[in-house]
Order: C-alpha cells, then sequence, then structure tokens
C-alpha cells in the first residue's frame, strides 16, 4: 500500500486499511453477477462468485489484519486470497499480495511502492506463465505498474483504470478457460481483468481520499 507521506495528515493507517477493503468487498458484492455474466460468456460463469467470497472473508478479517504492521497485513491479505477465491483467479490475486509483503518485509520502504508493485506482477505473470496482451486480469496489472511508475496521481490513475480493462475486449484470450474459445472470446471483456480494475480503482480513490501520495 502507498505511504501516508504528509506527516500532518490526520489519517490512521489502520481505519485506513479498514476502509479500503470495505470498499473493495461492497464495490465486488454490487458487481458480483455482472462478473459472473463476463464469466458466463468466455468461462464458467464463476468469477463474480469467486471474488465475492474472497473480499468477504478478506472484510471478515480485516480488524486483525489492521492491526498488523504493513507487510505481515500484505501477506497474510494475499494467503486469505489465495484460500478463499479459489480457481484461476486466487492464487493469481494471492500472489500479487504475498509478493508486495515479502518485499516490503525485506525493509524496503514503502516510498518505493512502484517498483514494489512492478516486482508483484512480474510474479503474477510468472504464476500464470502469462504476459501482456493474452486478455488476462495482467492487461491491467501491467499498465497500472507503468503509471504508477511515471508517479501518475491516484485520483487521476482511477479514472484511467477501466479503460484498461475495456482494452481486453478486442484481444484473443491466449490463457486460462477463455483460450479454450480461441478466437470466439474476442469481443467479450475479460472478467479477471475487470475485477482488477474495479479493485485497483478503487483502492487508488480511497487512497487519494484519504491524501496518500
Ligand atoms: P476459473 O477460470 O478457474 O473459473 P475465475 O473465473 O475466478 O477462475 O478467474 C478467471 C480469470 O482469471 C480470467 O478472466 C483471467 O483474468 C484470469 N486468469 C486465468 N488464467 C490465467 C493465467 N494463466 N494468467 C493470468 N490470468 C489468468
Ligand atoms: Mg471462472
Amino acid at each position: 500500500m502507498i505511504v501516508v507521506r504528509d506527516p500532518r495528515s490526520a489519517v490512521d493507517p489502520s481505519a485506513l486499511m479498514c476502509r479500503v477493503i470495505e470498499a473493495c468487498r461492497d464495490a465486488i458484492v454490487v458487481r458480483e453477477a455482472y462478473l459472473c455474466d463476463l464469466d458466463c460468456a468466455i468461462g464458467d460463469g464463476d468469477h463474480g462468485t469467486n471474488m465475492r467470497r474472497g473480499l468477504d472473508a478478506l472484510a471478515a478479517e480485516r480488524q486483525r489484519l489492521a492491526g498488523m504492521p504493513l507487510a505481515e497485513a500484505m501477506s497474510a491479505a494475499g494467503t486469505i486470497l489465495v484460500m478463499s477465491i479459489g480457481g484461476a483467479a486466487g492464487p493469481l490475486y494471492g500472489t500479487l499480495l504475498l509478493e508486495i509483503g515479502r518485499e516490503l518485509s525485506t525493509g524496503r520502504p514503502e516510498t518505493e511502492f512502484p517498483e514494489i508493485f512492478q516486482h508483484a506482477v512480474a510474479a503474477v505473470a510468472q504464476r500464470g506463465r502469462s504476459s501482456l496482451g493474452e486478455k488476462t486480469l495482467l492487461d491491467v496489472l501491467y499498465p497500472l505498474s507503468d503509471e504508477l511508475i511515471k508517479h501518475v496521481p491516484l485520483q487521476h490513475l482511477a479514472e484511467k483504470i477501466q479503460g484498461f480493462a475495456d482494452m481486453t475486449i478486442d484481444m484473443k484470450a491466449m490463457r486460462g478457460r477463455a483460450s479454450f474459445l480461441g478466437g470466439r472470446s474476442i469481443g467479450h471483456m475479460d472478467p479477471g481483468a475487470a475485477s482488477c480494475a474495479l479493485l485497483a480503482a478503487i483502492v487508488c480513490h480511497e487512497l487519494a481520499k484519504a491524501g496518500a501520495a
């Protein structure tokens, strides 16, 4: 997570973590059916249910997570997501948070978050044996990482993220269940990219609101 740099800021990091988790859970609850519909078109129709299970599990543990040092909290959240989302997406979302937690635990300062995130996205790609342009959640994570490296302001970034998921509509799926459809996957948004864009936009928005850098 991005460090709150302003020492005059009244933001309590624990309260902020709770708020971010709650906002993510609420957004997924609202979009559960939509994410299932996207997955029905090119997969097996469970992505909304999977993400709902994951975010419900995270929300149930938010107080415990908020009481931990950030590195530990990210790792614990990653483990919760691996165990609760399931499917193909669980290990990928889990890897993202576990890697962020691992990088933070090596003593890297939180101010290096863009580099930490870039490293975590590479770990997700390795885990999924996938890369950019293959119609997966990585088509949101890679451009997001590029924008973070450029220090694009978070509120501005929040507004751009849905555009990354929209780009998957014209792509042909090369990984996961959707790849079985080959060219017939073209014309549909990737469900993992959609959930990833939704969550990333919420996190950016909440951090921007709290005055995080
Ligand atoms: P499942 O495919 O097991 O039903 P979900 O429906 O929860 O799992 O998640 C599907 C999403 O996971 C896809 O839309 C895609 O974004 C992502 N995904 C699947 N396989 C891969 C992979 N090998 N690399 C990256 N992302 C993947
Ligand atoms: Mg599915």
